[in-house]
């Protein structure tokens, strides 16, 4: 059986860590920008949308936010293939909290603590492969 796997340059991973750092000791949030070949979704863009959560340690993606990315991505030919969040002083698992939460059921959990990225669906772990940067 193919393990499913979540692609990601050195460039994303590095402004996924910037923006983690930048929004901390709140967590930062966003949406990931892709599209998926079989079993290998690709992450093309990342961005980071408002959190309208109130406490420090949780995320809510600001919904008009997620309107608007859904709208642009499929304009530009590709999809929303998850979402992504920072853990300031946490490890890069879901917590329970995320794992009820509804929305994209693959996460990215950007944690502060290594600094580490992991990927998940559900509390499944998905490989992450990297990808060759791309020359823009
Ligand atoms: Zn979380």
């Amino acid at each position: 059986m193919t393990v499913e796997a979540l692609e990601l340059s050195p460039e994303l991973r590095t402004a996924l860590l910037g923006h983690a750092r930048a929004a901390a000791p709140r967590e930062a949030c966003g949406l990931l920008i892709g599209r998926r070949e079989r079993k290998l979704t690709k992450v093309e863009r990342v961005l980071a949308l408002r959190n309208a959560a109130l406490s420090l340690s949780a995320f809510e993606i600001e919904p008009l936010d997620v309107l608007a990315a859904e709208r642009d991505a499929l304009a530009s030919g590709s999809t929303v293939v998850g979402a992504w969040h920072s853990h300031v002083d946490a490890p890069a698992s879901p917590s329970p909290r995320d794992l009820a939460h509804g929305g994209y059921s693959l996460q990215l959990v950007v944690s502060l603590v290594g600094p580490s990225l992991r990927a998940w669906r559900g509390i499944e772990e998905l490989p992450l492969v990297e990808a060759p940067p791309r020359a823009t």
